[in-house]
């Protein structure tokens, strides 16, 4: 489904090119859950933004259903990006003087305006789906820590999406609603959403399909011990 290929990626730190993508390759199979684990500065976040569009490599390919992202037109791409794919974050980015159903519009929004009752509708069903329904005319501030990711993850979910990517999800939640929120990303994929997910937690890592381990800016061919 999605596939990288010989992935270089450096950025310029004092005029000096620091590389952090190596030569990543990885492909990653439709309906898959694939867990993402490597030490912190490994390359993961910078792969995940390669991987959903969100940055450019200095050198390699990747490839959604075979096409190839660097050669889309950048309209095609931005299309990709806004309803193939969906993403969230360890942080979770809602607005904070928004209400919870308009955070999970936000996407499609021109200042609420141009929504259809049929947008709405499946905004106030993701909402349901991440099992916060009744909750969508509260504001981030009142929910917790763990009701407001999975806004983030409606959110994601509102514009129909192939792939989640997932950038340490849990990272910012207790040990319970980590668990809830692992849970809920089990399920979604069990519904045949394809997630790629980075995180520390060699529990939640244990949790997905496959394992991938990153050192150094690449990702180590399968079986290498941790
Ligand atoms: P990880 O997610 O595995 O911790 P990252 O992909 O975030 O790793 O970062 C890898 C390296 O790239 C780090 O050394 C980081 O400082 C550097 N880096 C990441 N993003 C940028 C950026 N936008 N500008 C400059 N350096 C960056
Ligand atoms: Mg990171």
């Amino acid at each position: 489904m999605l596939e990288a290929i010989d992935i270089v990626k450096s950025y310029r730190a004092g005029g000096q090119a620091a590389p952090v993508l190596r030569g990543v390759n990885l492909r990653i199979e439709e309906g898959e859950f694939v867990a993402v684990t490597g030490r912190s500065g490994s390359g993961k976040s910078t792969m995940l933004n390669v991987l959903s569009t969100l940055t450019e490599p200095d050198s390699g390919q990747v490839l959604f259903q075979g096409a190839d992202l660097a050669a889309m037109r950048e309209q095609e791409r931005d299309h990709l990006r806004n309803n193939a794919f969906a993403m969230i974050f360890q942080a979770h980015h809602l607005m904070p003087y928004l209400s919870v159903l308009e955070n999970v519009l936000l996407p499609g929004a021109n200042g609420f305006r141009g929504i259809s009752a049929q947008q709405r509708q499946r905004a106030v069903s993701c909402l349901e789906r991440v099992g916060l329904g009744h909750k969508k005319h509260s504001l981030p501030s009142e929910l917790s820590g763990g009701e407001q990711q999975r806004v983030a993850i409606a959110r994601g979910l509102a514009s129909g999406p192939r792939m989640l990517f997932a950038d340490e999800p849990t990272g910012s939640l207790d040990m319970t609603t980590g668990d809830a929120i692992m849970q809920l990303l089990r399920e979604l994929n069990g519904e045949g959403l394809t997630i790629v997910m980075v995180t520390h937690n060699p529990d939640y890592a244990a949790l997905a399909g496959r394992c991938v381990q990153m050192r150094e800016g690449r990702v180590l061919p399968d079986g290498t011990p941790a």
